[in-house]
């Protein structure tokens, strides 16, 4: 706290995100990046973009990016939108498209830094219970609001909502955005995308921080009708008009075109995570059912906290929140079958 801080800075409740250790031999099972490296086309895409034209400034509209985007998903470019990581592109939906003179709709447990931008922007919202089972039930949204959002899958959780439930939420708020955040869909769900064009209130967002195995180089998008993508694109040019730099715009692209491999490694991380739900079920661990590159696990005879603490002390770190409903649940990140290996084998002699 400083004296030249504003109050509006004093008030504000920062989002923490998972720890990035400077040890490099840590197994980091925390924060559910993609094992497998990015498509070697997208490396040499970026390498390629390594040259004297970075004096100039990007393109602000990203085109390039848009287009390859658009033709993936059989959409039109004026229906996508472009941010620096989805964080971004969700911070501008929350700024543009929540009305804040209703309740924001989100899950109780669900992606933590929805109620940090509620924060930011002033919006006030209200946590819908998940259901016993940790499940979204979309009758329960059925309420006034000014907005919805949950990440589908759910995060942290794993657990996958049908495209005829998301129609449900869609259809019962037609005067509200609902925002579907499928930061995970590529791990085994179907995306929300087939839909925007039957409801003008649905925005999809996406990453390439996970299936694509770009976290480090920031890129987020989102879909949905071109009045949606519009207010986006207000907010980006009263912000930041170059939220994607020449390398960034090169490597997503050449990301979205590499089919072959992004399917593989998808493929790969599906495969290894359900080797590893068997092997924590057969240590006595209840997990979840998963939809995404991690899994959300509890052992009725361990405190959660405290195996997270000694699978530290083995070199595996993975996450633990001390929210109270999930408080005796790790969420744990799919990685290479070494990694994996290390895991369970930490596990076992704990
Ligand atoms: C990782 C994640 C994001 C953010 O992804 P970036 O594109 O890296 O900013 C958004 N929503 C959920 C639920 C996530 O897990």
């Amino acid at each position: 706290m400083s004296k030249f801080w504003s109050p509006f800075v004093k008030e504000l409740v920062p989002y923490v995100p998972g720890e990035q250790p400077k040890l490099t031999k840590l197994v980091k099972l925390n924060t559910n990046e993609n094992p497998y490296g990015p498509s070697p086309k997208a490396l040499a895409a970026m390498q390629g973009e390594i040259n004297d034209n970075l004096r100039l400034y990007p393109d602000p509209n990203s085109d390039l990016l848009k287009q390859a985007v658009a033709e993936y998903y059989g959409v039109q470019a004026n229906q996508v939108f472009l941010g620096n990581g989805s964080d971004e592109v969700l911070a501008h939906a929350f700024n543009g498209l929540f009305q804040h003179d209703k309740p924001l709709l989100f899950p109780d447990i669900s992606y933590s830094f929805y109620p940090v931008y509620c924060g930011l922007y002033g919006i006030e919202f209200d946590a819908v219970p998940l259901d016993k089972q940790f499940q979204i039930q979309p009758a329960d949204y059925a309420k006034p609001n000014g907005g919805i959002i949950f990440p589908n899958p759910n995060a942290p959780t794993g657990c996958l909502l049908a495209l005829d439930a998301i129609e449900q939420i869609l259809k019962a708020s037609p005067d509200s955005v609902v925002v579907v955040d499928e930061a995970y869909i590529d791990f085994g769900g179907e995306t929300a995308i087939s839909l925007v064009d039957r409801y003008p209130n649905l925005l999809v967002t996406q990453t390439l921080s996970k299936s694509r195995s770009l976290a480090g180089l920031r890129v987020g998008l989102a879909v949905g009708h071109p009045d949606l993508i519009e207010a986006l694109e207000r907010i980006k040019n009263s912000f930041n008009s170059y939220p994607l730099d020449r390398i960034a715009i090169a490597g997503a692209a050449a990301a979205f075109e590499d089919r072959e491999y992004f399917e593989q490694t998808c493929q790969l991380v599906i495969d290894s995570r359900e080797q590893v739900v068997g092997q924590l079920q057969a240590l006595g661990f209840e997990v979840l059912p998963s939809a995404a590159n991690f899994i959300f696990a509890r052992h009725p005879e361990h405190d959660a906290a405290a195996l997270a603490a000694k699978l530290r002390e083995q070199g595996v770190i993975v996450r633990h929140f001390k929210q109270l409903r999930i408080a005796q649940f790790l969420r744990i990140s799919i990685g290479t079958p070494e990694q994996n290996a290390a895991l369970i084998e930490g596990l076992s002699d704990i």
